[in-house]
């Protein structure tokens, strides 16, 4: 569904991405782990067109979208639920759940869609009414992965949903997530510092240090990794 091949993104003469190659297959969940700084948020805004790469190229389904508009890559089917989530403060739950439809005019699918992300997060459809912003953390990250379905993404991208949560809304929301990946047949590029929850969810993953992929292995041989135990999972 998704390759990037050796892909090297810069903010100004900060070489962030250094040859960054990965693949995404259709329906699956892949894990994108690394320290602060090592490039992981950048990975994301080079896939979803905000900060394009200087080199390399990305595919999405056989397309090259490496300097695509970020609007161009929405419609093709990839959503990005940035870290920190970015909700519409000011407009109320339902409001930002419509502008995550905002391409769509397929109507009774909007439906059938709204009524499926109140069914994962039923908080939402009681304070659909309340302006996003003052929803909880935790809350703003369901209104966040909800407006994203909205626009039915076939390739979801998730930037550190479990940021500053507590640990029984992270359980949740990372349940929420494989849910999404069944129910929905959506393919998931999870980026996230907990490594531990998401190697748990996860079909594969890449550990990344310093702007350069180091190791990639399935989620199991990952968890089992001495390396990987010692630098991410604080074993
Ligand atoms: P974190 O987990 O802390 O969010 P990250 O792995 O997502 O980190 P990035 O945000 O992708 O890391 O940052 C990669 C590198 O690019 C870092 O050295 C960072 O300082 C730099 N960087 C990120 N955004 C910018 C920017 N807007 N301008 C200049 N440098 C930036």
């Amino acid at each position: 569904m998704l390759e990037l091949q050796n892909v090297h993104t810069y903010y100004g003469n900060i070489h962030a991405l250094k040859g960054i190659s990965l693949e995404i297959k259709s329906g699956e969940i892949i894990t994108l782990i690394g320290a602060n700084g090592a490039g992981k948020s950048t990975t994301l805004m080079s896939i979803c067109g905000v900060v394009p790469p200087r080199s390399g190229e990305i595919l999405f389904r056989g397309e090259c979208i490496t300097q695509k508009s970020p609007d161009h890559i929405v419609a093709l089917g990839v959503c990005q639920v940035p870290e920190g989530r970015h909700i519409f403060p000011q407009l109320t739950v339902q409001e930002n759940l419509d502008m995550g439809a905002f391409l769509r005019t397929d109507k009774e699918e909007i439906k059938h869609d709204l009524e499926y992300v109140f069914s994962l997060f039923p908080i939402l459809a009681e304070r659909r009414a309340q302006a996003g912003g003052t929803l909880s953390g935790g809350e703003q990250q369901m209104l966040a992965m909800s407006r994203a379905l909205m626009a039915r993404p076939q390739l979801l991208l998730l930037d550190e949903p479990s940021m500053g949560l507590a640990p029984l809304i992270i359980r949740q929301i990372f349940e929420i997530i494989k849910k999404i990946n069944q129910e929905q047949d959506t393919t998931i590029f999870l980026v996230e510092q907990n490594a531990n929850q998401a190697l748990h969810i996860a079909d594969r993953g890449y550990v990344i240090e310093n702007g350069a992929i180091t190791i990639s292995d399935s989620a199991e041989n990952l968890l089992a990794n001495p390396d990987v135990q010692k630098a991410y999972l604080g074993i």
